[in-house]
Order: C-alpha cells, then structure tokens, then sequence
C-alpha cells in the first residue's frame, strides 16, 4: 500500500518524510519523540507509517503536565465543557470520512465497520452531553437515623484528577473517547495511550481536540510498548485512575501493579448464544452468524460460541450456512467486502491453532479453517467438544463455534464453565424459559433474541468473574471517574428550620 498521507487539517500531526512519522501530544503540543516503530497495515502488512514510541521523560513531562493543568478543566464552567464536547462531535463529523479512511488501512476494517466506529463515537459523544447533567450528588436529611437528628449531609461528586486511559486495537477511536469522555465531563485530566496497531486514527482526533480549544494539558495522547509505558504509569502517584479495556491478561497485571488506585477493567469475554428448541431458528441463525463474524469476530461481544439443543441442532446448522451467504471476505478496501483480516498475522496464527485442536477433538469443519498472513477465512466448525480450548476460551477471530447441548439445565451449566462472564445471548420464546436463564448466567450482559451489540453503550455494559471491574456506559463512566465527598452540617433545631419539633431540643 502506499504511504499514509493526510489532509493539511492534520499537518502537525506528523511529519511528512519517506514514511509519515507521528508525533506525541504532550502538554498542548505535537512532539517528536526521540525513538519510534514502523506501523505495519493490517490490510497488506505492508509500512505505511512510523509511530513515535515515548520514553520515561516524555511520560514524566505527560505526568506534570497533566496535574499542572488539571485546575483547567476542573474550574471550567459545565456548561463550557459541553460546549467543547459539541465542538469535538462536529468536527469528528467534519472529518468522520478523512478519519474512516485511515481506521481501514491501520487496523483493516471494512468500510462499514470502520465508519460504524465513528457512528458510535459521534453518538456517544451526544448522549454524554445529556448524561453529564447527573454529576450532581444528593441531599440526605438526618432525622431518619436517631443517630444523626440534628445533621443534615450533603452528598457531591468530585472529579479524581488525573484519569489514565488504555485502550485495544479493536475500537481504538471509539474506546480511547469512551475514556476521555467522561473524565473531562466530570472535571478530570486524560492521558490517554491507544493501541499500538492501530492508533493513528486517534492521534487524529487529538489534533480535533487542540484545534476546538481543549485547554493545554488537559490531555495527553502517548504511544509506544503498552507494556514500557503501562508499568511506569500505573506505578506512578500523579495518576489517580486506570481505566483500561483489553485482555484479560493485561488486566490482571494492572490490578497487581495499581495498589490502591482506583481501576476500571473492561477485559476479554466468551459471549455464549444458547437456542432453546421454541426460538425463531432463522432469525437465531443470522443473529448468530452476525455476532460471529462483525470485525472477523474480533469484539469483546462477539458470539464466541453457540449451544444448540441438540433436538433442532441439524436444523440451526442448516440455517447458519444458508447466512453466510451474506458475508464477503477479502481485502477490506474493495467494495462489498465486509470481512476483512484480523489485526496481524500472529493472530491469526493463534486463532487456527485454537481451530486445528478443535478438529483434533472431534469438531466438523463445514468452512474455512485457513489463513494467509492475517486474512483467517471465516469458519464454521459443528459439533466442537468440550474438552476443545475454543469451547471456553476467547476466539477474537471470525469463527462460528457451535455445540449441542442436551437441554437448557445443560446450555446453562456449559455457559458457566468459563471463566469469563462478559456477554451472551438467549434465543426462545418463553418467558419463564427466559427469566430461568437470565437468572442463572453468570455474566453482565444478556440479549435476547438479538446478537450482542453495545455500540454507543447506552445500556451500561461490563463483566464479572474474569471479565472485568465497574461499568462502562454514558453515566455509569462518568460515576467512575468521580468520587464521592459527604459534606455533613451539625446544626441545631433553629437552624435546622424545624424550631417547634419536639424532637429538635436544644
Ligand atoms: P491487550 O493486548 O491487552 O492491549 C490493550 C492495551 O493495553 C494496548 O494499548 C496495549 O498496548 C496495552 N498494554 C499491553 N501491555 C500492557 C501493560 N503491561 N500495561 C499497560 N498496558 C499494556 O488487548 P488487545 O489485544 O489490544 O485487545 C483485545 C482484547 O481487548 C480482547 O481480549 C478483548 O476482549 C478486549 N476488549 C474488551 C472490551 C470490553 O469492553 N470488555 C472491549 C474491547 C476489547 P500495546 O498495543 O502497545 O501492546
Ligand atoms: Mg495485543
């Protein structure tokens, strides 16, 4: 592929050479950093750019920068914060195809899923404008308690201070905002580091938020290793949250490096499908195929994994062949493509060892089952036994995984034995079937009769067990990045405004 080149909106952005070389955003300005990595596309694995890589003294500056300037954005009136967010959707929206276009050749998303990406950014961006207008706390009186008579409290949210934000290689534009989002809303300072696949799309909206006036070190935008610049800034005093979405694996080690900073995880999931033997198979089955294959199955919400009951296994197996029909692999710059590569060809070397032990195991491959470089075809595998690491390991790759269970008590004890619990998804149309189920699975997120989609998380959306800590979505992110001060007044009866209670003797 060629070289990446941009529009003279983004000139500062980068510097133009034999690649385009990409600065960080440090304190209020686009900075050369002094070492840097190739960027390779996904779409051709071929060099389209160098992205600089920071080091302790770019993440010392990004650190003081961010508390130093913290008072700007905490003091600066709601209403003019909501004005900047208006101004940041607007130019999104200005520059939504400039933006679409590179989000495809970084990460090798088909058009629609890149430009769904920015849909979804571009909401959310509206509905937290609404949503902003909850930070306000409560008003508790105390003579409920015979405790606290004579007190009144006042309950308010402040922000944190300094937010850290990380994000995946997945949504790198949609995730990155859904962080910064909320910590400016409440009042906090961002730094922010994206991905390293694919994160110039949102270097690209740093230089959006420059451009509209947010106040100069008020957000940070760092590249380089995760693993370098995670370390160092959990680790370090002058951040005072971590708010992260990626792997599992990852999490783990930011919950044992963080101590007693407060995080927020959004980690890996094994979204399970069950069809009961009522459900409406057609539409279970294209729901499913959807769910399996959008982004190559690289989403925390992907279906990963479909338990049939075995009386209507054969027929769903049918119905799901007939949908794929729908969907069209390959280079994700032509047209009509909507599947195209995972993110890199060790992925996809990842994704066909998990396919191949499956086989091993006893599973029917109808399609796919093979790669080349990070092009995994899309792949429907039957019957896949239990004891296959697919069953209940995350896939993150556009395979259909399906299993026959015995009956619902089964689907259910099936569904538990993961240790993830992120997403799923019920097909039946019974109720008491339904809530039975509901009840029963140990997950944060059920959708019946749909594919699990959370686009601008208007419904709040986080997991349990090893899928993560807190809530993300339009408010609940902003009650994460703010804490709680109860202001408790000691007055007197008078005072209180209730001077003829018999209660209120002075
Ligand atoms: P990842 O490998 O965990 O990386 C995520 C981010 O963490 C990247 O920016 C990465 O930087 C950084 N990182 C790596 N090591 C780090 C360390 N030691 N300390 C701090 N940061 C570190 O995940 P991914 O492969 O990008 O994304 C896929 C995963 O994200 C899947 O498991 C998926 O389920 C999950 N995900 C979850 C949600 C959700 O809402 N629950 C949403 C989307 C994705 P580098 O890129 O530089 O390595
Ligand atoms: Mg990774």
């Amino acid at each position: 592929m060629e070289k990446l080149k941009l529009s003279d909106y983004f000139s500062e952005v980068y510097e133009d050479g034999e690649y385009p070389r990409f600065k960080v955003f440090i304190d209020g300005k686009w900075v050369k950093t002094s070492e840097k990595f190739d960027l390779i596309s996904s779409v051709d694995e071929s060099k389209i750019a160098e992205i600089g890589s920071v080091n302790k003294k770019d993440l010392d500056l990004a650190i003081k920068s961010a508390n130093e300037n913290k008072h700007k954005i905490r003091d600066m009136a709601a209403i003019d914060r909501l004005e900047l967010v208006n101004k940041i959707r607007q130019e999104i929206e200005n520059h939504r195809e400039e933006i679409v276009n590179v989000l495809m050749k970084e990460a090798g998303k088909a058009y629609n899923s890149a430009n769904g990406e920015i849909t979804a950014t571009i909401e959310r961006l509206r509905l937290s404008m609404e949503d902003s207008r909850k930070i306000m706390g409560e008003y508790i009186p105390g003579d409920w308690s015979s405790d606290t008579t004579r007190k009144i409290a006042l309950v308010i949210r402040e922000p944190l201070g300094v937010v850290l934000g990380i994000s995946p290689f997945n949504y790198p534009v949609y995730t990155s905002i859904a962080k910064i989002l909320p910590a400016l809303l409440s009042g906090n300072s961002v730094i922010i580091k994206p991905p390293s696949s694919d994160p110039i799309s949102l270097l690209m909206c740093a230089e959006i938020f420059r451009k509209v006036g947010v106040p100069a070190g008020t957000i940070q935008v760092i590249t380089g290793s995760g693993s370098v610049a995670g370390d160092y800034l959990i680790e370090n005093n002058g951040i005072n949250m971590v708010s992260f979405t990626g792997s599992t694996t990852v999490g783990k080690h930011i919950a044992q490096v963080a101590g007693l900073k407060k995080i927020h995880l959004e980690l890996g999931g094994k979204g399970t499908a069950i069809i009961l033997d009522d459900a409406d198979l057609d539409l279970a089955a294209k729901e499913c195929v959807k769910g399996s294959l959008e982004l190559a199955g690289q989403r925390c919400d992907a279906i990963s994994r479909i338990l049939i009951v075995n009386s209507i296994a054969d027929r769903f197996y049918e119905k799901i062949r007939e949908h794929l029909k729908d969907y069209k692999f390959g280079n994700p710059l032509n047209n009509g493509v909507n599947i195209g590569p995972v993110i890199n060809e060790k992925a996809a070397e990842r994704i066909d060892s998990m396919v191949q032990d499956a086989i091993k195991k006893g599973a029917k491959i109808i399609t796919g089952g093979k790669y080349k470089n990070s092009y995994y075809e899309p792949t429907v595998l039957e019957d896949v036994s239990l004891e296959s690491a697919i069953a209940t390991e995350e896939t993150f790759g556009p395979v259909i995984t399906m299993i026959r269970v015995k009956d619902e008590e089964e689907a259910i004890a099936v569904a538990n034995k993961s240790n993830y619990g992120l997403d799923s998804a019920v097909f039946t149309n019974d109720f008491y079937r339904v809530w039975r189920i509901v009840k029963a699975l140990q997950v944060g997120n059920v959708t019946l009769n749909g594919a699990p989609s959370h686009g601008t998380a208007y419904f709040p959306f986080g997991g349990v067990k090893d899928s993560g800590a807190g809530k993300e979505g339009v408010g609940y992110s902003i009650e994460e990045m703010t804490n709680i001060k109860t202001i408790i007044f000691n007055l007197g009866a008078k005072d209180l405004g209730k001077p003829y209670s018999g209660l209120f003797k002075d």
